[in-house]
């Protein structure tokens, strides 16, 4: 169990030779329900418990490889949460009550908080993988949560055009992003008085949409009480759309792009959520195969605006 540095991308690669021999859990058995095993009977609506299976450890292994110039490694120092979203095992974060949904907001502020105050975390990823197409075995609602010991690659990038937009213009690139959203009106899914969905111009999937604050926060501890009631409103529309779509509980990976925890500034930054849901059509999915994978240049089979015309007209009941 070690952190690999690849010194042509220059990228960490998280390795944990540990996680693939984890127990098949027997058929009928949730561990998140209530009552099973440190999951309390009752007294709660959401939960986070330590990952069971974590690839980054507050106490982690020295590495087993010998760490040189070329071949860097460092131990894999960081921690992996899971985030139970209810006690009710057959549900999705789509058919929670706002008060559960808002409920799960607040605990996802609480941990971000509490994990970025550890001085060797310096990024507090929140996401959710949904769906057996995705891999998901365990049906019970529930996310997760990466402390990372470093800024990952793709939070690296935008922070740094995030950073140059500000330099050059004096204003943030998300909220420009917004205002040029409102102004072509095409891509907007749903919005309320705090929050805006819309699938950008440069959507990397055919459903892939962002939800962003109006207001310019880099985090969600930035977030009032009432914008948190917006978020979790324009969350569930959004699910419930997406659920209606195909008439279907819509597979997806959810996350959080917040600000670092590294204690410097990035006045620059602007909260937000993406989805990247695997469906291109109903019962077709988009593989990432060479171009994606080898080229890293995303190729879009259909067209934004329809996709996001598809999307803004499912019904949110
Ligand atoms: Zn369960
Ligand atoms: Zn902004
Ligand atoms: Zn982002």
């Amino acid at each position: 169990m070690e952190l690999r540095w690849d010194p042509i991308l220059r990228e960490w690669i998280i390795v944990s030779g540990e996680r693939s021999k984890r127990p098949l859990l027997p058929e009928n058995f949730c561990p998140f329900c209530p009552g099973s095993e440190e999951i309390p009977k009752s007294g709660w609506t959401v939960l986070s418990i330590p990952n069971k299976f974590p690839s980054l450890r507050p106490d982690p292994p020295k590495p087993d490889v010998k760490s040189d110039k070329l071949y860097r490694c460092k131990p894999s120092k960081g921690v992996c949460e899971v985030i139970i979203y209810t006690p009710k095992h057959d549900a999705t974060l789509a058919d929670l009550s706002l008060e559960n949904i808002k409920a799960l907001i607040d605990l996802w502020t609480n941990r971000f908080e509490e994990l970025g105050k550890r001085d060797y975390v310096k990024y507090v990823f929140i996401f959710e993988n949904k769906g057996r197409v995705i891999g998901v075995t365990l049906d019970h609602p529930h996310g997760q949560i990466y402390a990372f010991p470093f800024i990952p690659p793709l939070i690296k990038r935008e922070l740094e055009s995030s950073r140059r937009y500000w330099k050059r213009s004096g204003k943030c690139l998300f909220c420009t992003i917004i205002e040029k959203e409102k102004k072509d009106r095409v891509r907007i899914i749903c919005e309320n008085e705090d929050f805006i969905c819309f699938l950008p111009f440069f959507a990397r999937l055919p459903y892939g949409v962002h939800i962003y604050p109006k207001r310019h926060v880099g985090a969600l501890t930035d977030l009032t009480d009432s914008e948190k009631v917006s978020f979790a409103s324009i969350l569930k529309r959004i699910l419930r759309k997406f659920d209606n779509l195909f008439n279907m509980s819509f597979p997806y990976m959810m996350v959080l792009h917040q600000r670092p925890t590294d204690n410097r500034s990035y006045p620059y930054y602007h909260f937000h959520v993406e989805f990247y849901p695997p469906y291109r059509e109903k019962d077709k999915i988009k593989h990432f195969a060479s171009v994606e994978n080898g080229a890293g240049t995303i190729t879009f089979d259909y067209v934004p605006e329809e996709k996001a015309r598809e999307l803004r007209n499912s019904p949110e009941t």
